[in-house]
């Protein structure tokens, strides 16, 4: 068998780990072999292309790739890089690490494009033709959405990892959008123009798509982000294919279209979710930062619950619906939080939880923090059914969620989470809240929850809360 047909085989093999990981994804039981399958179909594409890639060189000959050295060295770095950031990482930071790696993949698409552009530069000045053909528009929107999709991301990891703020100023909608046709009108004169000027205007468009990428994350804040993070990965999913348009590459094709049209998918969904449009998005006018806070009842008196009552309020329940959020996640209490559902189950109490789509750090994370502790999937509502459910339920524990319960979103349309759908917990009889202090969430908002007549609060770290309550429900 031919080295080329060999080769079709790897990508064969890699993108069929692609498609099956993606499915086994689906499913947390199979989740972590998924993420297996498509990584070992990755690697057989990568050494295969290594070891089996063959083009014709200056001179005629059949060549192989040459700079292995390079190859492996880089390997190695971005492996031991990888590998170590990987097992150090809390999961409560695991988007900051998404959103990089993502920017990683964006800087790539970005560099190929440079790369590839340069060499098409050259053989035009060779050959006498013109820029404007197929293969030099396939390039120039690898560059543009990869560096977009890079600027974007390290703006979306420094805003998680709380370095920056939400920046923005007067008409930056309209800066953005007008911005956005000024890239294309520039890619579009230099595929017109003067060959002389091309490398300057490449590095020029280069620069322009970040200045973009960084200006349309910047403003974006609230509880927004998590839409963001998504359509940053489905651009670089894009940039990627473009890249392999451009090397008739299938395995790198089929990787990008399946993240180009997974991130794509999740961001439909992500904003349905949140009630925002895709073009407010795109163009960064959205969920504006805390500057806009509201104060809620502010001075407002609220009442606490102590762990006792809490304990016999819900022991003698018939319905307890749970709403984890994200200090659940930062106290790591989930297995303590099954063990209070069993002990509460068998005193006869139905237990559930409402599952936000937006709560925790990033998307599906109370799937996966519940996952973990071995919470039955058939417990846990979607919003949708969770909000139906709450008229009739008799106590609401909410375990360190704030903005996902802040009926602000349906009440202030000042507040910049206003319009993004909600837990509707106040319909049930009586809310606890758990949290450590008044502090605020992510979106940086007070909460009118916490004022509320049927709200009481239940202060202290979600693991040690969670630990006592099962005591008290034991003992009584
Ligand atoms: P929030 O961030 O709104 O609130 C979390 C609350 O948990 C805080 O108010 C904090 O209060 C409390 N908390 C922190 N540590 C503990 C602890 N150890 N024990 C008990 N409580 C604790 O969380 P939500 O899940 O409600 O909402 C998620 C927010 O993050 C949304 O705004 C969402 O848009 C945003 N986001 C989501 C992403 C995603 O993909 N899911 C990605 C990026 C952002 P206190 O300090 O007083 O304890």
């Amino acid at each position: 068998m031919s080295n080329s047909a060999l080769l079709n085989i790897c990508y064969l093999i890699g993108s069929l780990g692609f498609i099956i990981g993606l499915k086994m994804l689906s499913k947390p039981e199979t989740a972590r072999k998924g993420n297996w399958v498509a990584a070992v179909g990755m690697a057989i594409a990568i050494f295969g292309t290594i070891f089996l890639y063959e083009f014709t060189n200056d001179a005629g000959e059949v060549s192989h790739v040459s700079n292995l050295m390079w190859i492996f060295g880089g390997m190695v770095i971005g492996t031991i890089l990888g590998t170590v950031s990987a097992k150090k990482v809390q999961m409560t930071a695991m988007p900051q690490m998404v959103s990089i790696f993502n920017g990683m993949g964006g800087i790539c698409a970005g560099l190929i494009g440079i790369i590839e552009f340069r060499h098409l530069i050259h053989a035009t000045e060779i050959s006498g033709g013109s820029l404007m053909t197929g293969h030099a528009i396939t390039i120039l929107l690898g560059l543009i959405i990869g560096s977009v999709s890079f600027a974007g991301s390290v703006i979306a990891f420094l805003k998680l990892n709380g370095n920056l703020g939400d920046y923005s100023f007067k008409g930056q909608t309209y800066f953005n959008l007008l911005f956005l046709v000024a890239v294309f009108g520039v890619a579009f004169f230099m595929l017109n123009g003067d060959l002389a000027n091309a490398h300057m205007m490449m590095y020029a468009l280069f620069g322009m798509a970040c200045i973009y990428g960084i200006s349309f994350v910047m403003p974006i804040g609230g509880a927004d982000m998590p839409v963001v993070i998504s359509l940053l990965n489905s651009f670089t999913g894009v940039a990627a294919a473009f890249g392999g348009f451009l090397y008739n590459n299938q395995v790198m094709l089929t990787g990008g279209i399946l993240v180009g049209a997974a991130g794509t998918l999740l961001t439909v969904l992500m904003c349905k979710a949140m009630n925002r449009s895709l073009m407010n998005v795109i163009i960064g006018s959205f969920g504006g930062g805390s500057a806009t806070a509201i104060t809620g009842e502010g001075g407002g008196t609220i009442k606490e619950i102590s762990v006792g009552d809490a304990a016999i309020n819900m022991s003698y329940s018939k319905k307890v619906i749970i709403v984890p959020g994200y200090g659940l996640a930062v106290a790591q209490a989930q297995h303590i939080c099954h063990e209070l559902e069993k002990q509460l189950e068998e005193k006869g109490v139905e237990v559930k939880y409402a599952i936000h789509p937006v709560a925790g750090r990033m998307p599906g994370h109370m799937n996966v923090l519940l996952a973990e502790a071995d919470v039955s999937y058939d417990k846990l509502l979607e919003m949708d059914f969770a909000n139906d459910e709450f008229a009739t339920t008799d106590v609401v524990l909410i375990l360190g969620a704030n903005d996902v319960v802040n009926p602000a979103a349906k009440t202030n349309p000042a507040s910049p989470i206003y319009g993004m759908p909600i837990l509707e917990v106040e319909k049930a009889k009586t809310v606890i809240v758990n949290k450590r202090s008044m502090n605020k969430g992510y979106a940086g908002i007070d909460n009118e929850l916490f004022y509320g007549n049927k709200t009481r609060m239940l202060f202290g770290d979600a693991k040690k809360i969670l630990a006592e309550l099962v005591n008290e429900v034991k003992a009584n």
